[in-house]
């Protein structure tokens, strides 16, 4: 599934393509997705240029003088620029096409994700309940733990609540709390201050080397007929369960907490 990482890495590499670009033809060729394309879509956004392609959490905004179109990549979604006169797959749903010529194609197998119209992104219900962005300055150690005050749950759902801070996927959250030595159990509201600081730091390096690591794909937005901007990199306890700890040799433990796999060293984690 993208994370916000893979999406970040989606809209670098696309947004030279689209911005400034005036939409000339949109070809939705299947509506009925996680939520129904509206049927005023292509209406609202024909002629318009897009003037800004923004990411809000997992979300890509294509801001116009119309209102902004939200793409949702959803479980399987992929975006890539292409020639318009490229045959459509069968997963491909929605061409838009550009006056530079080009057009981004939206592929869903699955039909998790989706694209909406709003004339107002900040208050689209979909959008406006989200907490701060990950790499945004606002979001530091002192955010975190005033916001973690008083509060029972335990660390990992509580960074995983995009009400608290947008973009922490399962995987990440895992490596986040290695790195930071934080027990994925521990009470959100029982971490010290300083140990929060050092959270913040591994949410926003992890994140980070993430979007590094797909900016190594960029190129295959362009031409490419794979699934672009999804990647591997090295990871330290996600997946690795029984598999020995890098830091101690320990072995990884792994338990289901919050109804989602998580991972963690029993030692080198408190
Ligand atoms: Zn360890």
């Amino acid at each position: 599934m993208p994370e916000l990482p893979e999406v970040e890495t989606s809209r670098r590499g696309i947004a030279p393509w689209v911005e400034k670009q005036r939409i000339e033809r949109i070809i939705v060729r299947e509506r009925r997705l996680r939520w129904p394309i509206p049927d005023l879509f292509e209406e609202k956004l024909t002629g318009q240029v897009v003037h800004k392609l923004r990411r809000r959490a997992k979300y890509l905004l294509f801001d116009t003088s119309n209102g902004t179109a939200i793409l949702h990549l959803g479980m399987s979604g992929s975006v890539r620029i292409i020639d318009p006169d490229e045959p459509a797959g069968k997963h491909d749903h929605v061409d838009i096409h550009f006056s530079n010529g080009k057009a981004l194609r939206f592929r869903d197998p699955r039909r998790f994700g989706s694209l909406l119209w709003t004339n107002d992104a900040a208050k689209h219900p979909l959008l406006r309940d989200l907490g701060p962005e990950p790499l945004e300055e606002e979001f530091d150690g002192l955010y975190l733990w005033r916001k973690a005050r008083a509060r029972r749950v335990a660390i990992k759902p509580f960074i995983m609540n995009a009400k608290i801070v947008v973009g922490v996927g399962n995987i990440y959250a895992s490596e986040c709390l290695f790195i930071a030595g934080i027990h994925p159990q521990r009470k959100a509201g029982r971490i010290a201050k300083v140990r929060m600081l050092e959270l913040v730091k591994a949410i926003k390096t992890v994140l980070h080397r993430a979007i590094e690591a797909g900016g190594t794909t960029l190129r295959d937005f362009h031409g490419s007929d794979g699934e672009p901007g999804y990647f591997q990199q090295q990871l330290d306890v996600y997946g690795r369960a029984g598999e020995s700890c890098r830091r101690c040799g320990n072995e990884i433990s792994m338990r289901v907490l919050g109804q989602r796999s998580t991972f963690y060293c029993k030692r080198c984690q408190r």
